[in-house]
């Protein structure tokens, strides 16, 4: 397929949680940032994509302007594959993690949807085997620092449909008050983006055993690529989940040897898109190990990690990220059903981005 052009757009879409905002993020965070990409080929087929863009979406954008958009206009796609690997050679000297490969995540999310429409397929049979198309996803709370409130929300996700949770807690107090509301009864897990130290996550993972019904604990210390210490937090009673930060099949395939995690959670926004993705499954499939991908988008970005799902069966719960947007960046009500979604046969990832939403939320 021949690229006519490239083209990131950030859009911002104010939402609403219920809490202070004042929880994981560098400052308050009341805006889903999405660096939408859309590609055209030469014969008006369109592909849309996204990086990840949460606080960094100039940064992002830039990358796709300044140094992909020239590499890939007017040039021929027949493998995206092939395209991601060599542009991850050409653009390596700008790091191998983080922004550079968030870039290339998004444009070779893009090419994929551009190439499953030209197929006339939806993207889950061009990915794999599975034909499973209805998909649960879990409720992942923000952080709410506050042990009346985060219970409170828990009650709201349930009563909406979610049969599991995911809070981003990282005192005892609010995870053990959502675990009485629950009555113990509803799967938790529990998120800390590295809060912790190895001695504190070895405490906290004693208490976390006792409670009962914890699906995992995920990135409990920093940095999150300190495998050694992820394998000694290992034990039967709370699996450890960590990739959300780990870039490309070769970061996961060291954490897998290393026997750092009992799950991987690799971000389709960031790990290098769908095609470093499947590497990573392929990796996973070797070894065994259990996938939870990380998604807590509303545009491209969630919408091919449905699809991946459905095309590979062994990938567990999808992360849907429990907030109110002020608007949908991609109407999801055709395919969503509460905590369930059900993919259409829509070529490509089935649903298109609003453009009047882009207009409006469109940054300037
Ligand atoms: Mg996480």
């Amino acid at each position: 397929m021949k690229i006519r052009s490239v083209q990131a757009r950030i859009v911002e879409i104010p939402f609403k949680d219920g809490g202070s905002g004042q929880g994981i993020t560098p400052t308050t965070w009341n805006m889903l940032e999405t660096v939408l990409v859309r590609v055209e080929d030469t014969e008006g087929n369109v592909g849309w994509g996204e990086s990840f863009a949460y606080f960094i979406a100039d940064a992002t954008c830039s990358v796709i302007d300044s140094l992909i958009k020239p590499m890939v206009e007017g040039t021929k796609v027949d493998s995206i594959e092939a395209w991601n690997q060599q542009i991850q050679r050409q653009l390596h000297l700008f790091g191998r993690y983080g922004v550079t490969l968030f870039a290339i995540s998004g444009v070779d999310m893009a090419l994929w949807d551009l190439y499953a429409k030209r197929v006339g397929k939806p993207l889950y049979k061009v990915l794999g085997q599975g034909e499973r198309t209805r998909l649960s996803t879990y409720a992942s709370l923000v952080r709410y620092n506050d042990a009346r409130i985060a219970p409170q929300v828990c009650g709201l996700a349930l009563d909406e449909g979610f049969t599991s949770l995911k809070l981003h807690e990282i005192s005892m107090e609010p995870i053990e008050a959502c675990h009485a509301a629950t009555r113990g009864q509803v799967p938790i897990s529990v998120d800390v983006n590295c809060s912790w130290s190895v001695a504190d996550a070895h405490a906290h993972l004693q208490r976390l055993g006792q409670m009962g019904n914890i699906s995992w604990l995920e990135e409990p210390i920093f940095p999150p690529e300190d495998f050694k210490a992820l394998n000694s937090l290992r034990n039967a009673t709370v699996p450890i989940a960590a990739g959300e930060n780990w870039c490309t099949e070769q970061q996961f395939r060291q954490a897998i040897e290393a026997r750092a995690v009992d799950y991987i959670q690799p971000s389709v926004t960031k790990v290098g898109g769908i095609s470093e993705f499947l590497r990573v499954m392929h990796t996973a499939d070797q070894h065994g190990i259990g996938v939870l991908p990380h998604s807590p988008y509303f545009g491209p970005g969630l919408l091919a990690t449905l699809h991946l799902a459905a095309a590979f069966p062994q990938m567990m719960q999808v992360e849907y990220l429990y907030v109110e947007p002020d608007a949908w960046l991609i109407d999801l009500s055709p395919i969503r059903h509460g905590a369930e979604f059900t993919l259409s046969d829509q070529p490509g990832i089935g649903l298109e981005p609003d453009e009047a939403v882009i207009a409006k939320f469109l940054r300037p």
